[in-house]
């Protein structure tokens, strides 16, 4: 997990007039008012999903790819979506430039899931919502895992979920920690 991070050069997936700051294990602004989250609750919420390198993976909310390039290291095949457009572009290019070739970004809104792309045996939600869009539940294979910090009463909550036959099954609680809203829509 670890190596994972280590062999993701952050300084590629921030803004190039922030690059000073990924050093830092600290969020850091990544435009349209959106931030990357500190790299050890990356790799939490990565580890949370205990990948065996076999997975397809769905990601909602790339930005500008640094935990798709994380999981790149960690699944067979990444698809990940991000509805700010200008993001999802960047976010292309930042891959390709550190020439990760497993990860498939879509520009949309992952309310929805990706169902061109389903099912996934893993999900992550890089933003926070009161709850799990039914929709992306729905694209989870049984006894897959999703990872996702949920609105509890202002504060975000980052839960472990199993998908079970009738629907998810919360397991445990990762850690709480401030995440951008799961805005519905897309630009
Ligand atoms: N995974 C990113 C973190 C990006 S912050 C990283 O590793 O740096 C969360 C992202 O979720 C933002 O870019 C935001 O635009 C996006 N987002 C919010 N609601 C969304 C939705 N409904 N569909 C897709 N992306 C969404």
């Amino acid at each position: 997990m670890l190596d994972a991070v280590g062999e993701v050069p952050r300084e590629r997936f921030v803004p190039p007039d922030r690059r000073a700051e990924a050093s830092r294990d600290r969020p850091v602004r990544i435009g349209q008012d959106q931030t990357t989250s500190q790299p050890s609750l990356v790799a939490m919420m990565c580890a949370a999903l205990e990948l065996r390198g076999t997975e397809r993976v769905l990601e909602i909310g790339t930005g500008l790819g640094y935990q798709a390039a994380v999981l790149s290291h960690l699944a067979a095949e990444v698809c990940t979506v991000e509805r700010h457009a200008e993001l999802a572009e960047a976010a292309r290019r930042n891959l390709d430039a550190v020439g990760i070739d497993n990860v498939t970004v879509v520009a949309g809104d992952g309310t929805r899931g990706l169902p061109d792309h389903a099912p996934f045996d893993a999900v992550i939600i890089a933003a926070a919502a009161p709850g799990i869009p039914p929709a992306i539940t729905e694209q989870i294979v049984r006894g897959g895992r999703l990872v996702a910090p949920v609105s509890q009463r202002g504060v975000e909550q980052v839960l472990v979920y199993t998908r079970d036959p009738d629907g998810l099954t919360e397991q445990r609680r990762l850690t709480a920690a401030r995440f951008v809203p799961l805005v519905t829509g897309s630009d």
